[in-house]
């Protein structure tokens, strides 16, 4: 089943075109708190104001995950947690990144100019040399390539995504400016655009939150999920008695609050003076984070119930996008002596 879509409104006469922007996100299965205050919120604004493309990139999800059943599911559970986070069809364009395989061409020709000590100094890469040492494939390696042609295609200038992806990023514009300087003006060197939440540290309270740490708050979860997983959220570790002032700088627990309600700052008056203690904190964090995201989860329950209404939109994304990238990938050609 497909679905219909509307076609963006056209720009009033006269208008100047909406920026283009782009973001990928990884199919790592639920969606969880970090990539909503990190990236998803950005995007669910942004898409009223730019042009705005999210791409699954379950290429990207290949240099880990080798299950197809597994990569298969995520990708839909990713898209269904986008539309049920906010993502409008009508105003975005959401696709799957192995839809346009395009990507992966113009990877191999910027590929052509990145040399192999800029790879091989991303800290991603050697974090993930640490988490799968038995599985250093290739595309660890060149997913910062890739993660720049995904960019560039689209010749989007501004990249909504957590302070996590600031290395990739740069390597991005080191990559532009590069191909530029030899094959003349092709791309925009694209730019960062955080949000208030660039980095959420998980529940351990020392790492970024991240699915492979498995140290999530898993939004879209059952309730008594999320209920256990922010209870398990380590605090102020120097509060030790229930009576000792907490010091709300550094919980985590208290930082999170500043998301979840206007009244954060009686929150952390409370741990301060210690009227109340960690665990009351913790549960009302955990009460307002159900309530928040009630409705998201109610939407991504109906959206996997009915699977064909999510691949539809993903369709419609990518078959939207098939003109974009022919013209970029026919003006690359031509300037690097292809065809
Ligand atoms: P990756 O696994 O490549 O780091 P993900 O697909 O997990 O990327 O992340 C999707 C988006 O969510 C990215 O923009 C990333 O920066 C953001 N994000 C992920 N985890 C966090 C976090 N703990 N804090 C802030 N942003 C995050």
């Amino acid at each position: 089943m497909t679905v219909e879509l509307a076609p963006l409104p056209a720009p009033a006469a006269g208008a100047a075109p909406r920026p283009r922007i782009f973001s990928g996100i990884q199919p790592s299965g639920i969606v969880h708190l970090g990539n909503d205050l990190g990236a998803i919120r950005n995007y669910v604004m942004l898409q009223y104001e730019y042009e705005a493309i999210y791409c699954i990139v379950d290429y990207h999800a290949l240099t880990s995950t080798h299950d197809p059943e597994l990569v298969r599911t995520r990708t839909r559970e990713m898209a269904a947690g986008l539309l049920a986070l906010g993502l409008d069809p009508e105003r975005c364009t959401l696709f799957v990144q192995s839809h346009r395989p395009e990507h992966t061409e113009l990877m191999w020709l910027l590929a052509t100019v990145t040399p192999v000590s800029w790879l091989e100094r991303t800290p991603t890469y050697k974090e993930k040399k640490q988490y799968q040492p038995d599985d250093i494939n290739h595309g660890l390696l060149t997913y910062p390539v890739l993660q720049a042609a995904d960019i560039v295609i689209y010749k989007a200038g501004l990249v909504p995504v957590g302070k996590d992806q600031a290395a990739h990023l740069e390597l991005s514009r080191e990559i532009v400016r590069a191909f530029n300087n030899r094959y003349g003006d092709t791309f925009p060197e694209p730019e960062a655009v955080y949000t208030e939440a660039p980095v959420v540290l998980g529940t351990d309270g020392v790492k970024k939150m991240s699915k492979s740490l498995g140290n999530t708050i898993d939004i879209l979860g059952e309730p008594d999920t999320i209920r256990k997983q922010v209870m398990s959220m380590v605090t102020d570790t120097k509060r030790i008695l229930r009576t000792d002032p907490g010091r709300p700088e550094v919980c985590n627990v208290c930082q999170l609050h500043r998301f979840f309600g206007d009244d954060y700052e009686d929150v952390w008056d409370g741990e301060r003076t210690a009227r109340t203690g960690c665990v009351d904190t913790k549960k009302l964090l955990a009460d307002r984070i159900i309530r928040h995201y009630a409705p998201a989860r109610e939407r991504y329950a109906e959206l996997m119930a009915n699977p064909g209404e999510v691949d539809g939109v993903l369709e419609a994304g990518a078959d939207g996008l098939a003109p974009m990238a022919a013209a970029t990938m026919a003006e690359v050609h031509a300037k690097m002596g292809l065809r």
